[in-house]
């Protein structure tokens, strides 16, 4: 009988395929207006289009399964200064990156903070968060995060003493 404690390996331990991981959870957002402010000139900015974004995710430990944002979210066109922007999505994500804040936040603290190497911080969070990131992409948001930060290297929060 298994007790507490035991010793029991991710259910995709050894899948060498991303195919053969579990499917994605989709959940969707919505960022789609009619009108917006517009950035420059403060005038009303109709909507002339509509895209969408997919985010990986933190995932769902209880499912098993990994979880992905897809947002919706329009774009707009000032009738007075002309200028064309999109919905501001930066709260969720940086422009261009494939994963939301919440995992980038996540991996750089898995290497910053309790000095995962890249690849365990990689493993670390398919097996307990369900996302997977390539360790070469972890690598360059904490050389990035360590840019930021005086010295050059990410910064090494105290760590609460024990007892
Ligand atoms: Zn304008």
């Amino acid at each position: 009988m298994l007790g507490p404690g035991e010793y029991v390996p991710d259910v995709t331990e050894g899948i060498t395929r991303v195919e053969d991981l579990p499917r994605p959870r989709i959940e969707r957002r919505s960022r789609n207006y009619p009108a917006r402010r517009c950035r420059r000139c403060g005038h009303r900015a109709g909507r002339y289009a509509v895209a969408a974004r997919t985010l990986h995710d933190l995932g769902d430990p209880r499912s098993g399964r990994p979880v992905d944002l897809v947002v919706s979210y329009s774009k707009h066109r000032c009738p007075r200064c002309g200028c064309h922007f999109s919905v501001d999505l930066a709260d969720l994500a940086l422009p261009k990156c494939l994963y939301t804040r919440r995992v980038q936040r996540l991996a750089v603290r898995l290497v910053a903070e309790d000095g995962l190497p890249y690849q365990a911080a990689s493993w670390h969070l398919w097996r307990d968060h369900r996302v997977f990131v390539p360790y070469a992409t972890i690598q360059n948001w904490v050389e990035a995060a360590g840019e930021k930060t005086p010295g050059g290297h990410a910064r090494r929060l105290p760590r609460p003493s024990a007892g």
